[in-house]
């Protein structure tokens, strides 16, 4: 999803698990927040509690308060989801891709 007024953006990397979505990554702009940044699942996968957008398990990269590579919004209807695809490395046809 994103909001070009509000320059937020946030798109989802997950697996889905009986029914269920087990969040894995999210990439996010915030407008109040610097930069591009993603909330990455670490450890033990088992472990990422499935319906949940963050858990214990999720770090941001990079962290808050740390310098941001990429810190410009610049997000419109006909690239939104190729930046998702960019963020996560996606081989486009595979997996289902939502918006
Ligand atoms: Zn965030």
């Amino acid at each position: 999803m994103f909001r070009a007024d509000l320059e937020r953006y946030a798109a989802y990397l997950g697996r889905e698990d009986a029914g269920d979505i087990t969040v894995l990554a999210r990439y996010e702009f915030h407008g109040t927040h610097a930069g591009w940044h993603t909330h990455a699942a670490c450890g033990d996968e088992h472990a990422i509690v499935p319906g949940r957008t963050s858990t214990p398990q999720h770090f941001r990269i990079p962290a808050k308060d740390k310098r941001h590579r990429k810190a410009v919004f610049r997000v419109t209807d006909q690239n939104a989801a190729e930046i998702a695809t960019r963020a996560f490395r996606l081989a486009r046809g595979i997996g289902s891709f939502r918006m």
